[in-house]
């Protein structure tokens, strides 16, 4: 048996998620059956991330496999195991003056609300410089009220760009979010919420 081996982790993925065809499924089958342990090994690893993944058992892998993890499986999350939530505006402290309950003293923070069918997302933001916001959010169960610590928070810019909140106490930090617009997926365990447009900074 050869010591090199061709196939890609995405190849393994798509085995794992039995998109390949039959032909590449009976080639990748005899490849692992002729001896190739990086295939096995990484197939085992692969089974196992699923695994984990559908248990939400996530928070206790490293965030290095993690990371991998969600950059290949995200398709396969948001049709497959995780529902997506869209998130809908229903309180924006700018345009309800009348009711604004800003915290704090500065007037110039922004407290918006969000809702999704069974999720309730409180977006605080506050101006650093000009150009500059700190954003806290926090997830909660729309029925009980009890927070949701979520696993991982990406705000996209309008360019796609990912930038990766801090999670803290069950809050999500983006400390120095440019003036613009961005779309925020939050990945929770039973789903994703995805909170489109916002304007920060404007
Ligand atoms: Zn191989």
């Amino acid at each position: 048996m050869n010591n090199e081996c061709d196939i890609s982790y995405q190849q393994r993925v798509d085995y794992h998620d039995k998109k390949l065809n039959t032909e590449e499924r009976v080639w990748l089958e005899q490849h692992i059956e002729a001896g190739c342990i990086l295939c096995r090994d990484s197939m085992v690893q692969i089974a196992q991330i699923v695994g984990a993944l559908h248990a939400s058992q996530l928070s206790h892998a490293p965030q290095s496999v993690l990371n991998r993890a969600y950059a290949l499986f995200r398709p396969h999350m948001a049709t497959q195991s995780l529902v997506q939530h869209i998130a809908s505006l229903i309180f924006d402290s700018r345009t309800n003056q009348r009711l604004s309950f800003v915290r704090g003293e500065q007037s110039e923070a922004v407290q918006r609300l969000y809702e999704t069918d069974r999720h309730r997302i409180d977006l605080w933001e506050e101006p650093q410089t000009e150009q500059r916001s700190y954003i806290i959010g926090q997830v909660a169960h729309k029925e009980d009220e009890e927070t949701i610590a979520p696993m991982r928070v990406i705000a996209y810019t309008e360019t796609g760009d990912g930038i990766e909140a801090r999670l803290d106490s069950g809050e999500f930090h983006l400390p120095a979010l440019t003036s613009g617009r961005y779309d925020i997926e939050v990945l929770i365990g039973e789903g994703e919420i995805f909170l489109a447009g916002i304007v920060v900074g404007e």
